[in-house]
């Protein structure tokens, strides 16, 4: 016997008669919630969200309500750190031992850490460690991780030794009330690429002292990716030297779009750092000697092997462009910035 043939338009109204139109568009957007969304968080709220659909369309509303209403809850608590355990050590050995599980954290101000999604199995407080002093002797500066950024910014050791330089780079950073909390720790353990603070501290003589590796440079340190050590220190070594730091932002208080740090030390060494270009700041090596006896040359010279030596950093550091600036912008940026900061360090005008 031959079975009957269905004409298409009936097919497709056969089709339509079992899954009805509301259900059928309610499917397509949930398929592309799931195709589009990727993040753990996004995943999970759209499964409540087909739940939601499901319970409405085969439970009645309520339960449809109901489950709608935690993937909203969801969302609203969703960028959040989750902490279990808070444990104050008081040694820095217990304070490594615990930072050594993956789901363990040392705590600096939490300024960055909370604004992730992040559970935290136990956070490690430093706090009680003594970490949060300057020492200033003859021969160098010793910074415990847990010194605030405002502290940095109004020390007056620091201030001198940098021709106001440290407090330069750190006072566009959001507030007042957040640089009393976020921490030097913190901001160098992170290496962030945005960092006025590791460019800063990138154009000084300066090593990081970690708990388990002891003392290395912070070049070094800064090219590395973050372990499981702990930072107890920056130690930023005394010399005479003449420093800058010059910053570019598309508005005040904004994630610099650039920053760049210089330190002629009178010995003859120029460390000039570049950072937010927009990754970690990096010195740029003075391969070809441009810089030699820069401090003793006259003006017209000064300006001649600045522009000379920033159209080199031009060329050797590495930019790209964001949200922020575009990667020929920051390219320019590198050349202005360095040539002008190079001038402020040797007592010219840098415009
Ligand atoms: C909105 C916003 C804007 C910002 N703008 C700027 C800016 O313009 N310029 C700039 O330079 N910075 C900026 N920052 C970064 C800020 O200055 C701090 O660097 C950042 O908040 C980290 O410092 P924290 O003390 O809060 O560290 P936390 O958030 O507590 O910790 C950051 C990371 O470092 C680890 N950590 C902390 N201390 C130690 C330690 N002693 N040993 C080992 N690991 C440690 C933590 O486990 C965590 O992974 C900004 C931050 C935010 C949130």
């Amino acid at each position: 016997m031959e079975l009957p043939v269905l004409e298409p338009e009936w097919e497709f109204g056969l089709f339509l008669s079992l899954f009805d139109v509301s259900f059928l568009f309610s499917f397509m957007v949930i398929c592309t919630l799931i195709l589009i969304r990727i993040r753990e968080k996004e995943k999970r709220k759209s499964l409540l969200l087909i739940k939601s659909l499901c319970y409405t369309k085969f439970m009645g509303t309520q339960q449809g309500e109901h489950c709608a209403g935690s993937a909203f809850y969801y969302d609203e608590g969703a960028d959040m750190l989750k902490i279990k355990n808070y444990v104050r050590p008081e040694s820095l050995e217990e304070a490594y031992e615990l930072n050594q599980k993956k789901s363990s954290c040392i705590l600096g101000g939490m300024l960055w850490l909370k604004m992730g999604n992040r559970n935290v199995g136990t956070a490690i407080d430093l706090s009680k460690l003594g970490l949060n002093e300057i020492k200033e002797t003859e021969e160098e500066f010793q910074i415990g991780a847990m010194t605030s950024l405002r502290e940095l910014e109004v020390h007056k050791g620091l201030a001198a030794y940098t021709n106001g330089a440290m407090k330069e780079s750190l006072r566009h950073i959001v507030g007042v009330q957040f640089r009393n909390r976020a921490t030097v720790g913190g901001s160098i353990f992170g290496r962030y690429g945005f960092s006025d603070v590791l460019t800063m501290f990138l154009a000084m003589d300066t090593e990081v002292e970690l708990y388990k590796r002891g003392r290395i440079s912070l070049k070094e340190f800064a090219a590395e990716k973050p372990d499981r050590d702990i930072l107890v220190r920056l130690i930023v070594k005394k010399k005479p030297a003449r420093m800058a730091y010059i910053s570019q932002r598309n508005s005040s208080t904004d994630f610099p779009v650039l920053t760049c740090a210089v330190s002629i030390e009178e010995d003859g060494n120029v460390k000039v750092a570049v950072g937010a270009c927009p990754f970690r700041a990096k010195l740029v090596e003075d391969k070809e000697n441009i810089l030699k006896g820069f401090l003793s040359m006259e003006a017209s010279e000064k300006e001649k092997a600045a522009c000379d030596f920033a159209l080199f950093a031009k060329e050797q550091v590495r930019t790209a462009g964001n949200m922020r600036a575009s990667k020929e912008y920051r390219s320019l940026l590198v050349q202005v910035l360095v040539k002008r900061a190079l001038l402020k360090a040797g007592g010219e005008n840098g415009n």
